[in-house]
């Protein structure tokens, strides 16, 4: 508007500044993170996943973290794409296994180990050819076991993936290396079709969860968390924020349960205090029974 006021009355011009800043940030971005890349400019957090009926850790996600010197923090949601894009995401993958493998080594010398960790993979990485060697070596260098981790992978990228994204999957999980199909509920595929699926876990959107007190939601939920027992997938409900949504959730099966209320995902050694946590607490009930 205020270009075409510029050029006088009754005037019009076309004018985005929006697309242009847009475009304008994503380059800006993308820059900075050849320069992320090359020099393994980031951190992971980890956030717990926990049994709905006890409250106890299952296992961790790893979450990638951005802090650029020039653009302050960015989420993981404004330069994942991008990576994925411009092929980045290889590397960037490349250094998230490496690192958490080394995370679950050093936990697992402190003692911390009855937990597996959740690394997300993106659909290109799981269709490379190299993938599970990639995997593969980096466990067995830090010798850890392969079911510490398990891996993460969206709905659609492996409902998109061509056959190689599952021949890969059944080999990370004849390794024992479990898989998660992520993001449920936000694609198109039935419960029908996870059936031939190579996974053991099924993560249930946030999307889904959010108004579970609506309608037939929650009964729609029940349903989907009976049928994916039946198919003997664990279920994982993501973005569990409010203590109220948990009555909400199948009571006669345990769910674990993902979300803001039990943790935010926090740097490693922070994360594993709530294990510990947990652990001193079992360890005193068990010292009082003696
Ligand atoms: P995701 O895999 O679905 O991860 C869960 C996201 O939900 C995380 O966002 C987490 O911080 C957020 N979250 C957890 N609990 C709650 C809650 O109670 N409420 C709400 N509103 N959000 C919650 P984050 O870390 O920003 O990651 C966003 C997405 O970026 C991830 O979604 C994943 O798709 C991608 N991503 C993150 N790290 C990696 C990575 O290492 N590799 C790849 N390929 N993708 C990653
Ligand atoms: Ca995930
Ligand atoms: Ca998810």
């Amino acid at each position: 508007m205020s270009e075409a006021k510029k050029s006088g009355k009754n005037k019009y011009c076309y004018y985005s500044p929006a697309i242009s800043q847009q475009t304008k940030e994503r380059a800006r971005i993308e820059q900075r993170l050849y320069q992320a890349t090359e020099r393994g400019n980031f951190s992971i957090h980890y956030q717990p996943i926990v049994d709905s009926m006890n409250l106890k850790i299952q296992s961790y996600e790893a979450l990638i973290r951005w802090r650029d010197e020039e653009l302050g923090n960015i989420p993981p949601d404004k330069f994942i794409q991008i990576a994925e894009e411009n092929g980045l995401i290889m590397r960037i993958g490349s250094w998230i296994i490496t690192n958490v493998c080394f995370q679950i080594y050093q936990w697992r010398k402190a003692g911390y180990k009855d937990f597996r960790v959740g690394i997300n993979l993106s659909a290109l990485q799981v269709n490379d050819a190299d993938i599970v060697k990639e995997i593969e070596a980096s466990v067995k260098h830090y010798d850890i076991p392969f079911d510490s981790i398990y891996v993460e992978l969206t709905e659609s990228s492996v409902i998109k993936g061509d056959e190689k994204v599952l021949t890969n999957l059944r080999k990370l999980r004849e390794i024992g290396v479990q898989v998660a199909l992520d993001d449920f509920g936000t694609g198109y595929s039935s419960l029908g079709y996870l059936r031939t699926l190579p996974i053991d876990i099924l993560k249930i959107d946030r999307a889904f969860i959010k108004d579970l007190h609506e309608g037939n939601n929650s009964i729609i939920l029940s349903a989907v968390v009976t049928m994916a027992h039946a198919l003997h997938l664990k279920v994982v409900v993501e973005g569990i924020e409010e203590h109220e949504q948990l009555n909400y959730l199948p009571q006669e099966n345990s769910v674990l349960i993902q979300g803001y209320l039990f943790s935010p995902p926090k740097p490693a050694d922070e994360a594993i205090l709530l294990l510990k946590g947990q652990q001193e607490v079992e360890e005193k009930m068990v010292g009082r029974h003696d």
